[in-house]
């Protein structure tokens, strides 16, 4: 049973996970036409859905553990991803590469992601191109790119042509946390583009993976956008802040700038601190904001 969903228009239904879809859950997107039918990131809560979701298509908007954790719980024709995620699904060490994950913690994240995200490999997993559009009789789904928190990280936009537009936004969710961009796949860059191109993506209503869960409006979603986009710049105050006296890389990591004291996950934080620590020291150097010897950073 899932306990609690919204309808958006004829064709498409918000399966909401537990707690609006707080990490490990998720929210689902269920859209039905006259003629097909996909579930969009079926999550953790599709698992202990009677009977199973049966739906032609599962897309995905990256392929990251969360999103795929209802994969093999829900009955399916195809599955798919944007091309670049698509290996990830493949083979579990092409979803490590794509975290980042160092050697040490391979085999525990490994474990992690197969026993309690149920991650299998989908060999038949295909890959989508931007653009790409599946139309499901009286509704169409489209793929956009929208890279950074993944290479291959996409959202869909959803045309009913009776209905309201509907836009399911994956991993950019508008969290107070801030945008992730912390595994090798990730791209800062590429985030912000994503969130320029995004926020003027006219819809009825938006749907996020993780808590904000729907959001009602463009206006409403564009202040969110705003908000959300807020959180790189606050990051880089705080990588400023720490270099009030010159400081190495290692030391730049152990006090972070992404997550809360005491919050850091221990199993891939500090990876995540490296990434994204690296990407905005890599702006700061080549704007000549920070400057270095190679061994230590510091504001000349
Ligand atoms: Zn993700």
């Amino acid at each position: 049973m899932v306990a609690l969903q919204r309808q958006l228009g004829p064709h498409v239904t918000v399966l909401f996970g537990h707690e609006q879809g707080k990490y490990p859950d998720g929210n689902t997107v269920v859209v039905r036409g006259t003629s097909g039918s996909v579930a969009i990131d079926p999550a953790m809560s599709m698992r202990t859905m009677v009977p199973p979701l049966e739906v032609d298509t599962v897309l995905l908007t990256h392929a990251h553990e969360d999103h795929a954790a209802g994969v093999s719980a829900v009955r399916w024709q195809s599955l798919k991803v944007h091309e670049l995620d698509v290996a990830a699904l493949r083979s579990i060490d092409d979803l490590m590469r794509l975290y980042g994950v160092p050697g040490p913690v391979w085999g525990e994240m490994t474990r992690m992601v197969t026993e309690r995200f149920h991650f299998d490999t989908w060999p038949e997993a295909e890959g989508m191109v931007d653009g790409e559009s599946i139309d499901l009789g009286g509704a169409t789904v489209r793929l956009a790119h929208a890279p950074g928190h993944t290479s291959g990280h996409s959202v869909y936009v959803i045309d009913q042509a009776d209905g309201p537009r509907v836009v399911v936004t994956g991993d950019i969710d508008l969290t107070t946390f801030g945008p992730y961009y912390g595994d090798a796949a990730s791209s800062l860059d590429s985030f912000e583009s994503t969130l320029t191109m995004i926020r003027d993506l006219r819809a009825d209503h938006y749907v996020t993976f993780h808590h904000k869960a729907v959001i009602d409006g463009h206006e409403a979603f564009a202040a969110a956008v705003d908000v959300y986009a807020a959180v790189f710049g606050r990051r880089e105050q705080a990588l400023l802040d720490l270099l009030h006296a010159p400081r190495t890389f290692d030391e730049l990591v152990a006090d972070g700038i992404v997550y809360r004291a005491g919050t850091r996950p221990p199993l891939f934080g500090e990876s995540v601190e490296r990434r994204s620590i690296e990407q905005h020291l890599d702006r700061l150097l080549a704007d000549g904001v920070v400057a270095t010897d190679g061994q230590q950073y510091w504001r000349p």
